[in-house]
């Protein structure tokens, strides 16, 4: 007991000690603060700072459970994690063991380590920096300390603010008077306006794609043209407009086979955490429910045979980092979540179809529930760490390789879906020519395993929690937030990692490095050797976040057939911020492709116009501006697509069309004077569109098949 408090009261000190170093910086740089900007309210940054002092006060209750969860804890998983690596992969049962046995020694190793270090490393790496002052000041002499604006950070603060201590750099609570490097935001691209520089987290129009009724939308397009390859994504219909189109379906389905008993899962367009969503059995239900009105929402078939652990239905939450969109490029967290109900699952019957324990893995829903089990430990408890998922997995024999594989081809998979009309999004907030900002986001896949081991996508979420505590009632009606190792584990690891990989330095070095092929993780570990000969480092682990794009682009290159299309819309909508094409831009599109002749004429190519504008004005009722949004271009795509190559499979009718439209455009870029492209700061990496002419893509075409239902192979 004594070495343990004699620990806490080293790490008050040593908090202290931090405190006030970083009060002697702050005094130093030109923080956004009442006496520097008159716009600020005295009393505004009054509230700014209690706010911290709150957030301290909070930071005090944590340290409590950071001593657990600790630099040792992490280096554990560290190891667990690199032993997830899908490149030099070893899923061996032996090695997975080994590694869980780790995890299961965290909780025991965890209680005996009485001051070594906190908060994942953070303390350690304050108790060196204050010990011997060389360390820091090396550091500093080495470069400038990146810049963070963590004004609008909302509840990713306190993780951010552990983040960036860990990695020494320099945070803006209240904002700056000059640029920062990046900006952290809460919410959306829009939370700070005017930024021209740097780096922001949040891509403009990722929450609007995100929105269920636009994932199942953009999932659909892409299930059209690859049906195999889009499969792991439940068979949705839109609401209201498709309840007609949904109710036939299934009563067909039924006819054909009178043993189906589906069942069927409702989610309002909006909702999150579990908010309004029902069970139904038939569509007839959803009448019965919602009455002649029928909300916008999603209705999904309900994967019946969910994998059980200790009989409980869980998701999995992965984070996923968007590093730029243009040449794109995806990071994977090698640790997740893993959050489970809190009631035994049985398949869904019409006596249990109400059980949200029992149907819903939504934390927010199961915290509730009087049988939700907060643990310290990362393997037991109703949230668990993934890993600890895998290796209990593995432990059956499961080839948790081939799972990992097929988590990763479904997160490339999906952000290919997205990157067509979030490339609309950024072009219309950050055209080309504007200097900046350039973006990069942590998105919040949930995914279900089925029974059978196959990854099921639920949702995306543009703004996953990054909470790092939880609220507990630690007296009848008090309610206290309180830390949560688990979430700190995971979350704070992701969070620094993404930092590390945005580093404005690595950033630099990445696009110099671009053509030679060096990644921003090349840099890092490059750097990171040299700072350990020279001494200098506060080991930092080795990073969370894995590239899987451009790294596996061989495998999923050819599924960016949407991106080529919008890369056309683009290119017909202008500069002008806007996100929709007019009538004449329209015509321009098809006269500059050539797409008319005397049997479709330029009359024929106005109604088209017409028709598929209006149908899809009907759908999206809230949109305020006129014109043919990108979905509805895609529809006209295909359709003319359908029109001229009559005899072959939509995906070929569309490559072929779109061979037809870039050959044209190509022969016209020649003669035009060359159009800044400035989406993001690298290189394209993306499909080739304009760039190479339209006769080396036919060749490579011949060269490499499609592979539409061949297996994506992501280990090679
Ligand atoms: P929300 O944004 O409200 O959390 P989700 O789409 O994530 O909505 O659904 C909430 C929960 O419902 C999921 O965490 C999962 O447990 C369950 N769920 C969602 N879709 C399905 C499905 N198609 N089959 C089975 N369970 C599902």
């Amino acid at each position: 007991m004594n070495t343990m408090s004699d620990h806490y009261e080293r790490v008050k000190i040593e908090l202290q000690q931090m405190k006030a170093m970083e009060s002697e910086a702050a005094a130093n740089e030109e923080q956004l603060s009442p006496a520097s900007v008159s716009s600020v309210p005295a009393d505004a940054s009054f509230a700014a700072r209690r706010d911290l002092s709150r957030s301290s006060i909070n930071g005090r209750s944590r340290s409590k459970s950071r001593s657990k969860a600790d630099g040792h804890e992490r280096q554990v998983n560290g190891k667990l994690m690199s032993d997830l690596t899908p490149q030099k992969t070893d899923y061996s049962l032996e090695k997975v063991q080994s590694c869980a046995s780790n995890v299961h020694n965290i909780k025991g190793t965890l209680s005996l380590l009485k001051g070594k270090t906190a908060t994942n490393g953070h303390v350690e790496a304050c108790q060196r920096q204050t010990e011997g002052k060389v360390d820091g000041s090396k550091v500093a002499k080495k470069r400038r300390a990146v810049t963070v604006d963590t004004s609008k950070a909302k509840t990713s603060l306190e993780a951010l603010k552990m983040s960036i201590r860990q990695l020494k750099w320099k945070e803006f609570p209240i904002g700056r008077r000059t640029a920062c490097d990046i900006y952290w935001h809460g919410v959306s691209f829009h939370d700070n306006e005017n930024i021209v520089s740097g780096q922001v987290n949040k891509f403009p129009g990722m929450i609007e794609m995100l929105r269920k009724i636009n994932l199942s939308r953009a999932v659909r397009t892409m299930q059209e043209l690859f049906p195999e390859e889009y499969n792991f994504y439940p068979r949705s219909w839109i609401l209201p407009e498709e309840y007609q189109l949904f109710s036939t379906q299934i009563r067909l389905l039924k006819d054909n086979d009178s043993t189906l008993k589906p069942t069927f899962i409702v989610k309002p367009d909006s909702g999150s955490q579990g908010d309004g969503i029902y069970l139904i059995r038939d569509p007839a239900d959803l009448r019965a429910i919602s009455g002649s009105q029928i909300k916008q929402a999603v209705v999904q078939e309900y994967i019946q045979k969910p994998l059980l652990i200790d009989k409980l239905k869980f998701d999995i939450r992965l984070y996923v980092l968007v590093r730029s969109l243009e040449p794109l490029e995806i990071y994977i967290a090698k640790e997740g979540l893993s959050r489970f109900c809190t009631e035994p699952y049985q398949e869904p019957s019409q006596k249990n179809l109400s059980h949200v324990f029992m149907h819903l893995t939504n934390y927010s829903l199961n915290v509730h529930s009087g049988n939700f089990v907060h643990s310290d430990s990362c393997s037991t408890g109703s949230k668990r760490t993934f890993s600890s998922v895998l290796y209990r997995i593995a432990s059956k024999g499961v080839d948790i390789k081939k799972v990992w594989s097929d988590i990763i081809a479904l997160v490339i998979k999906t952000v290919i879906a997205l990157v067509p009309e979030l490339k609309v999004y950024y072009q219309a907030d950050i055209p080309p020519g504007k200097p900046g900002p350039t973006c990069f986001q942590i998105l919040g896949f949930d995914i279900l395993l089925m029974k059978n081991l196959k990854p099921v996508l639920l949702e995306v979420n543009a703004n996953p929690s990054m909470r790092i505590e939880h609220e507990q009632e630690v007296s009848p009606g008090v309610y206290e937030y309180v830390p949560s190792p688990v979430d700190e584990e995971v979350k704070v690891g992701v969070i620094r990692d993404t930092l590390r990989l945005m580093d404005p330095a690595h950033r630099k070095q990445h696009v110099t490095l671009n053509t030679g092929g060096g990644s921003p993780e090349d840099a890092i570990a490059a750097e990171t050797r040299g700072d350990e000969k020279e001494g200098l480092m506060d080991s930092l682990p080795t990073l969370c976040l894995k590239q899987v794009f451009p790294k596996y682009t061989k495998q999923f290159n050819n599924l960016r057939v949407v991106e080529r299309i919008a890369a056309i819309f683009l290119r017909f909508l202008g500069v002008k911020g806007t996100m929709r094409l007019g009538p004449t831009s329209f015509r321009t599109f098809i006269r500059n492709c050539k797409l008319s002749n005397s049997s479709f004429s330029m009359a024929s190519v106005d109604i088209l116009y017409i028709d598929i504008t209006r149908r899809w004005a009907g759908m999206l009722p809230d949109s305020r501006e006129a014109g043919m949004c990108l979905q509805a271009f895609i529809e006209a795509f295909f359709y003319l697509a359908a029109r001229r190559f009559k005899a072959v499979p939509l995906r070929e009718q569309v490559v072929l069309l779109l061979e037809v439209c870039e050959g044209a455009l190509e022969g016209q870029s020649h003669s035009e004077k060359p159009r800044p492209h400035r989406s993001q700061p690298t290189q394209s990496s993306a499909p080739k569109t304009f760039s190479s002419p339209a006769v080396t893509r036919r060749h490579h075409l011949r060269q490499q098949p499609m592979q539409l239902s061949a297996k994506a192979n992501t280990e090679n």
